[in-house]
């Protein structure tokens, strides 16, 4: 792989990453689904592209400068077989193993959220008997909209409208999975952290903006954001739960008081286009893979019949190697 082709496939993940926390900032101005929804993509998109840029690199260092150390079977292959099954089960490799950590995380608040529910009938509203001003979404199998009566008894009857409204939100729209994609994405290139606390902001507001949407009254959801946020009296109830007093409170009862943002679904169109273009940029340069392999195979069949053989059960192309 030319240097050229390393600074591609390592670098441009990582401009894609610098240049999608700029643009984190600027979706703060347009409605939060559309926001979401970029982020989302961009976390993903940008973490695969990284993923088959590291598995290019591992597949260049194994097929061309270490390839003695491969099984001899492997260079019967049909011609390129064997450098795109490396980029391709590296790349998911890569994936795989990144996503599990975000996985595991989410799996083990799900489980804890359960097993402090019991054996309590799961959907609807649960108002649980507890002085801390909380209210949160269980998600999975069993969901459930939990409100504590701390909370519950402070409220107006709208207010508690907003707040069921705003956690009911949270499992309709599958928030959950939009957090899980980001942390992901922060777990295959660590330069996209910042979009895992942009998301966890970005879905508390497409919350609120579902409950004000479903009261009709964007003075009440944005009193009752303010009104839970200072209420609140104690830490979150755990890092799976969607509560309703996360994710700035000023910032997200000012965003209330102003006119509901436009949706701009051309953004989250420009977002698709941009990482698949960042991908096949990447998986370009990383087909070079292939073709480096196969003419280090031509010229090791060629030009020194001996070397293309095996030599102790290993393949010995690495003597002409010279030409890359
Ligand atoms: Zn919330």
């Amino acid at each position: 792989m030319s240097a050229a082709a390393l600074l591609l496939v390592l670098g441009l993940p990582c401009l894609a990453a610098l240049l999608a926390r700029r643009a984190a900032r600027a979706l703060g101005r347009t409605h939060p689904a559309t926001a979401t929804w970029c982020l989302t993509l961009l976390s993903v998109g940008i973490g695969f592209a990284t993923c088959l840029g590291i598995a290019s690199v591992a597949a260049d260092l194994l097929l061309l400068r270490w390839s003695s150390l491969l099984p001899a079977v492997l260079v019967h292959l049909p011609p390129g077989s064997l450098a795109t099954c490396a980029l391709v089960l590296g790349a998911a490799l890569l994936a795989v193993t990144g996503a599990l950590p975000a996985g595991c995380a989410a799996a083990r608040d799900w489980w804890a959220a359960h097993r402090a529910l019991g054996d309590r009938p799961a959907g609807g509203v649960l108002l649980l008997s507890d002085d801390a001003p909380e209210a949160y979404a269980v998600a999975g199998p069993r969901s459930v909209v939990v409100v504590h009566t701390g909370l519950f008894d402070l409220l107006a009857e709208v207010e508690r409208a907003v707040v069921v409204a705003h956690e009911q939100a949270h499992l309709a729209r599958h928030h959950g999975v939009h957090v899980l994609a980001a942390r992901t994405g922060a777990v295959l290139n660590p330069l996209l952290r910042p979009l895992v606390h942009a998301v966890h902001e970005s879905v508390e507001r497409w919350a609120d903006e579902d409950a004000a949407d479903r009261v009709g009254d964007r003075a009440a959801a944005a009193r009752t954001v303010a009104r839970a946020s200072l209420a609140r009296r104690r830490a979150s109830t755990g890092g799976g739960h969607l509560a309703m007093s996360q994710g700035g409170a000023a910032a997200r009862a000012a965003a209330l008081v102003r006119p509901r943002p436009p949706d701009r679904r051309a953004a989250v169109l420009a977002v698709i286009a941009s990482v698949v273009a960042v991908n096949l940029a990447v998986g370009d340069a990383a087909h070079g893979v292939e073709d480096g392999y196969e003419r280090l195979r031509r010229s090791a069949a060629t030009s020194a019949e001996p070397s293309a053989t095996t030599r102790n059960g290993r393949i010995a192309i690495t003597v002409t190697q010279s030409t890359h």
